[in-house]
């Protein structure tokens, strides 16, 4: 079977291996759509913090069981989600439930290989049973449920105002999946293409350019009051510092996205407004079956824009990650 190495930044070669063996517990699996994504973007451009080399990239997958032990709820044919996030399950965090900030959690792609393989193995206990969604939607699961986490945190309401700063596909996800929960949402970024593309595509009502005033355009839709939650999805310093002035008194800011140093913020503004400030980190099981059952409402044919078969990797990756090219989620194309 053939699969994409990542051996030193800048470098992709397709190689030749055994097809994996099952091991007690496992699926064997057929990885059919591989979802590309900021994490792979940053692995193959060499700053991926604990990120080593040679390394199989993918982490948004959609796949086939082929082989899988009898008592499972999942059969052979049944196509599959996959969280990849693999924790130890005794830590504290574990322990509670919070499984996505395990203390030595391990992500396919990341610190262990991905799904940029024809084949694959993975503990059955990582699998979500998804055929009543097509393919697409099943590779969109994953970053889709870094949002529903990010929502959660937040406790979102029906009715409440939300600011997502960052109109990438994790900032998109929590924007209309937000929306589509009953948030008013006003989304946030400085590429004029992709607030247009936010706005005729999927339907966001509220958009703003953050060189043109955003915070007197919020103050103007939100009646001086402001936005209950603000989301940061930039992880960029400046965007993180700045985001938490649209937030309203009593509100939530919750960080999704990762900046690399400290941040600062001015302690009598965040303490006047009694701030709560949030991260967000990876996804529970229930984020994805959260997404699962809104997929139906998503927008998903204008989340997904890009596509090639894997072979053809190095003919359009570097064309995919120039930031003019109008990229929100592209895949690679497994199914043959
Ligand atoms: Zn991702
Ligand atoms: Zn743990």
């Amino acid at each position: 079977m053939q699969y994409i190495v990542c051996d030193q930044p800048g470098s992709f070669s397709i190689r030749e291996k055994e097809k994996p063996v099952r091991q007690p517990g496992q699926a064997l699996l057929k990885v059919l759509k591989v979802g590309i994504c900021g994490t792979d973007i940053h692995a193959y451009g060499g700053n991926q913090a604990y990120f080593t080399y040679p390394r199989i990239l993918g982490h948004e997958l959609a796949a086939e069981v082929v082989e899988i032990e009898d008592h499972s709820n999942i059969d052979v044919g049944d196509r599959v989600a996959i969280m990849p996030y693999v924790s130890c399950g005794k830590c504290g965090a574990c322990r509670s439930g919070k499984t996505n900030c395990c203390s030595s959690i391990s992500v396919l792609g990341v610190h262990v290989d991905g799904g940029m393989q024809e084949y694959m193995v993975i503990d059955t206990s990582l699998l979500l049973p998804a055929n009543h969604l097509s393919l697409d939607e099943i590779m969109i699961i994953e970053p889709l449920a870094i949002g529903a986490h990010a929502m959660r945190r937040a406790n979102i309401q029906v009715g409440e105002t939300i600011v997502v700063v960052g109109a990438g596909p994790i900032g998109m996800g929590i924007a209309k999946l937000s929306q589509l929960a009953g948030a008013r949402v006003i989304l946030m970024d400085m590429n004029h293409d992709r607030l247009n593309y936010a706005e005729q595509e999927l339907g966001i009502t509220y958009v703003v350019n953050v060189r043109h005033q955003p915070l007197e355009s919020i103050k103007k839709w939100t009646n001086g009051e402001l936005a209950d939650a603000v989301f940061d999805a930039t992880g960029h310093k400046g965007a993180l510092e700045q985001g938490i002035q649209y937030m309203g008194h009593g509100g939530r800011y919750i960080l999704v996205g990762l900046s690399k140093g400290d941040l600062t913020f001015n302690h009598p503004q965040i303490h006047a407004k009694e701030s709560t400030i949030l991260c967000s980190r990876n996804a529970n099981r229930i984020d994805f079956e959260y997404v699962m059952k809104a997929l139906p409402a998503f927008p998903s044919q204008s989340y997904i824009t890009h596509s090639c078969d894997y072979e053809e990797i190095n003919k359009h990756f570097e064309s995919w990650i120039k930031p003019d090219a109008g990229v929100m989620k592209a895949y690679l194309n497994f199914d043959k």
